[in-house]
């Protein structure tokens, strides 16, 4: 298997886009990434033409054979092609360039810097790392130390020097899970992200998340927050009476969110109602009322709004230091409504509605990890709803309970990702059990069950 300068940076942004990458699997492409890599790849072109104009051209060589490397007398080569074989793997890349430094003491090796070229003006740790990456494939195809690397990036072709010793290590140990990950046949776990939207891949992950209602598709979830989503409790009320609520979440101290359900609003903890909501009755009422001009600015007013806030949540995530911003437009917004005289009976209508819940519609703002919506709530509903479809007047107050308590296990399997079989055969009853099954850590846990134990 091989580990290139490609597959080492996907891996950088998601270790699906590292297995696809790997496995050279077609992409539908990505202008965003198409445009970036033509600024990248132009920018090489014209940095290493400049470069070279530095160099008498007796010094310089264009994509030089690796094997006489040590005796070289060039002090600059473009297009280094290099190639080491590893215990479990074969690095290979091509060298952006490389300095060749002659040393000052007559019989001690030459020095070499790898150069790497990055067209933007601002450096990020991913461009460190693969330079790292430059070092250790060279190093270990010259089967020595390599001490220093360069970066030339942007309009002032601006050289940033690194210290070897401070990202091979990194870099090596990254390597190392790479070649671990690919040496199974099992691809990672799918997770879209906020790199998504940059990928070559997005369409095709898309559409796999979507075939799998992957959680994952909650906009802005970290892995972290995903798990801490990942169980499911239903229970059964002969009414819709509310009342048991607050005994039910006597003392908890979170946000909850939720539906406009008038159940909740009593519920004294914080809020957030679930903007999908929302915007979907804004969409249906505005399908039927095409004329109503008022309501019409309502709802786009609304969308121009909520729209870079989601925005937000895409690109950094369910964090209050990046959604903090948007607090200033949402209360200008605020007192827009405030002072709106509504002139139909549908504006009256929203206009109220915002009025009554507009200290909990964002609430997300003020908190990390709190989303905008409840959709995890309405992605586990969805199989009562087929139960209750299915089998509706044909079962009893018993049977309805047995099937809940049924539908919990499933779902939360299904969340955690662990086969229902298989945990139903383990004679495991515990949450902790599941948990482990599914490989997460737990209060006190022993390590996670062989796959034979838990058969
Ligand atoms: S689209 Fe997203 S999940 Fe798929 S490979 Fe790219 S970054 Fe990974």
């Amino acid at each position: 298997m091989k580990v290139t300068p490609n597959v080492f940076e996907a891996s950088l942004k998601c270790p699906t886009k590292c297995w696809l990458r790997a496995t050279s699997e077609l992409s539908a492409g990505n202008t965003y990434a198409e445009w970036v890599k033509a600024q990248n790849d132009s920018y090489r072109t014209t940095e290493t033409e400049r470069l070279i104009s530095e160099f008498a051209s007796n010094e310089v060589a264009r994509s030089p054979a690796m094997e006489n490397v040590m005796a070289a007398k060039w002090r600059l080569a473009s297009s280094l092609a290099v190639q080491a074989k590893m215990d479990s793997y074969v690095l290979e890349a091509e060298l952006h360039a490389v300095e060749r430094l002659p040393a000052e003491d007559l019989g001690k090796p030459a020095e070499f810097i790898p150069i790497r070229f990055v067209f933007t003006n601002k450096i990020g740790n991913d461009d460190k790392l693969l330079l790292g990456f430059d070092v250790f494939a060279l190093s270990a195809s010259l089967g020595r130390e390599i001490g220093t690397g360069k970066i030339i990036h942007g309009d002032d072709s601006t050289t940033l020097r690194a210290k070897s010793s401070v990202v091979v290590g990194e870099v090596r140990k990254r390597i190392e899970q790479i070649a671990a990950m690919l040496s199974t046949a099992t691809p990672p776990e799918l997770v879209l992200n906020r790199h998504c939207t940059e990928c070559e891949f997005r369409d095709r992950c898309r559409q796999k998340a979507k075939e799998t209602d992957d959680l994952s598709l909650l906009s802005g979830m970290s892995e972290k927050e995903r798990a801490r989503y990942r169980m499911v409790h239903f229970f059964y009320r002969s009414s819709r009476e509310a009342s048991f609520l607050m005994e039910m979440l006597d003392g908890f101290s979170g946000i909850l969110v939720s539906d406009f359900f008038t159940g909740y609003d009593s519920m004294p903890c914080p809020q957030q109602k679930c903007l999908v909501h929302l915007v979907r009755d804004l969409d249906e009422d505005l399908v039927h009322n095409p004329f109503n001009e008022q309501f019409k600015y309502f709802a786009q007013d609304f969308g121009t709004l909520l729209r870079p806030i989601i925005e937000t949540v895409d690109r950094f995530g369910l964090k209050k230091r990046h959604l903090a911003k948007h607090k200033r437009d949402v209360g200008r917004f605020l007192k827009s409504i405030e002072v709106l005289k509504p002139d139909s009976e549908l504006v009256e209508k929203y206009h109220n509605r915002f009025l009554k819940y507009w200290p909990k519609m964002f609430t997300f703002l003020d908190y990390d990890g709190v989303p905008w919506n409840n959709n995890n709530a309405e992605h586990a509903i969805k199989r009562f709803a087929k139960y209750r479809r299915n089998t509706d007047g044909c079962y009893t107050e018993r049977s309805l309970k047995e099937y809940l308590i049924l539908a919990s296990v499933l779902e939360t399997c299904d969340f955690n990702k662990v086969n229902v079989l298989k945990f139903l055969l383990s004679k495991e009853a515990t949450l902790e059990g599941l948990f482990r099954m599914a490989g997460r850590k737990t209060k006190g846990s022993r390590p996670a069950d062989t796959e034979n134990e838990t058969l």
